[in-house]
């Protein structure tokens, strides 16, 4: 079939035709500090270690439906309260998904705020929920508590979707603030907090506790990107029903043993989480020290940043040309514009980093 097939414009939902597919920039050969990876790989007898334990993988069978050694020991590693239920997702993407899936109806309304992640805009689209942004406060993207509750009021979201620290702002919002929109909610709040491993605050403790707050973790910013889990935890009304729409299988053989196992090394992720998190105070510094660049301050692994008007597009040019990947925001939202993010890398590539920068700037 031909790209013109008049098939396509027939029948392909117009909000799908209407979105462009999540973009992935090719980082071949760059420093790459645009996705908020991890940047450190394992000690090779930590490796071998593991390659050892796959070697019981058994992939002609099915993986355990239930992922149930996966989850107790996700259980006791993340502290999730006894009240609470959870359930895995292929990433936290796919929780995102699921909840929607669960939720998703002829005027059923996905909220967030916005500058916010984008996958909440995505999913609302693939799964016909319509969505609504409240504007995040301009000069330090806190939470507009009476905009957010006037949304709520009018709109009466089936889904709050809040990120706890914000990606791609990296702050934590006021936590009273995000009690009042829980308090608020007619229907669930998922605080999503990828970004745990490197901040000092978590609603993980109230999981269960409160009838409609889900919390979502994922184990790709600690260092398992490659993994692909995630897991929302929540009031087991709640993850009964959303665990409907969990695809059979949806975590895999590799995935489960090799989760467990790094799970059972917690020690090295929690090191190189407090090692990022000195990396991203240095990396700050260096950069709130350069000439024409605000730096946000960030309790995730990104750094937001922005550059004197028109400026944000060129800088990004020239740190590909220096061999350094970051993301631009500039164009992605009315708050985000003459902004990149960039991702704390090893303190080598952000030197690099900072180097690149100051030459873009001069
Ligand atoms: N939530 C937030 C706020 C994110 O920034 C990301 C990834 N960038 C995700 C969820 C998805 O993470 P994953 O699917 O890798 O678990």
């Amino acid at each position: 079939m031909s790209r013109q097939d008049p098939a396509v414009s027939d029948w392909v939902r117009p909000e799908i035709r209407a979105l462009s597919a999540y973009q992935v920039a090719d980082a071949e050969g760059l420093i790459k500090l645009d996705a908020m990876e991890n940047p450190y790989t394992w000690p090779e007898e930590l490796r071998q270690a593991w390659l050892e334990r796959l070697r019981d993988a058994d992939v002609n069978r099915y993986p355990d439906p239930g992922a149930s050694m996966l989850k107790q020991c996700l259980r006791d590693h993340m502290s999730i309260p006894a009240a609470a239920e959870i359930i895995l997702g292929n990433g936290s993407d796919e929780l995102i998904q699921m909840t929607a899936m669960t939720l998703a109806g002829p005027d059923r309304v996905l909220l967030s705020v916005e500058p916010g992640f984008v996958m909440y805009r995505m999913i609302a689209a693939f799964t016909g929920m319509r969505y609504q942004a409240v504007a995040l406060n301009g000069q330090d993207f806190s939470l507009d508590v009476p905009a957010l509750l006037a949304a709520i009021e009018r709109h009466r979201p089936a889904a709050v979707f809040i990120a706890y620290p914000n990606n791609p702002t990296g702050n934590l919002f006021d936590e009273s603030a995000l009690m009042e929109v829980i308090d608020a909610a007619p229907g669930v709040v998922v605080v999503d907090e990828a970004y745990a491993p490197f901040a000092d605050a978590s609603f993980m403790p109230m999981a269960g506790e409160f009838g409609n707050l889900l919390v979502m973790r994922t184990l790709s910013k600690m260092g398992l990107a490659g993994l692909r889990l995630g897991l929302l935890a929540g009031p087991p009304a709640w993850t009964a029903e959303i665990e409907k729409t969990r695809l059979p299988y949806n975590i895999n053989t590799l995935t489960q043993l090799s989760a467990d196992f790094a799970l059972r090394h917690r020690g090295l992720f929690d090191e190189q989480a407090q090692v990022l998190r000195g990396s991203r105070a240095d990396l700050f510094r260096r950069l709130a020290g350069l000439p024409g660049v605000t730096a946000f301050p960030s309790q995730a692994n990104f750094i937001l940043l922005r550059f004197a008007e028109g400026r944000a597009k060129p800088v990004h040019a020239a740190l590909i040309s220096a061999g350094v990947l970051v993301k631009n925001l500039h164009g992605s939202h009315p708050l985000l514009q003459d902004c990149l993010r960039v991702t704390v890398g090893t303190p080598e590539e952000n030197h690099a980093f900072v180097e690149a920068l100051s030459a873009a700037l001069a």
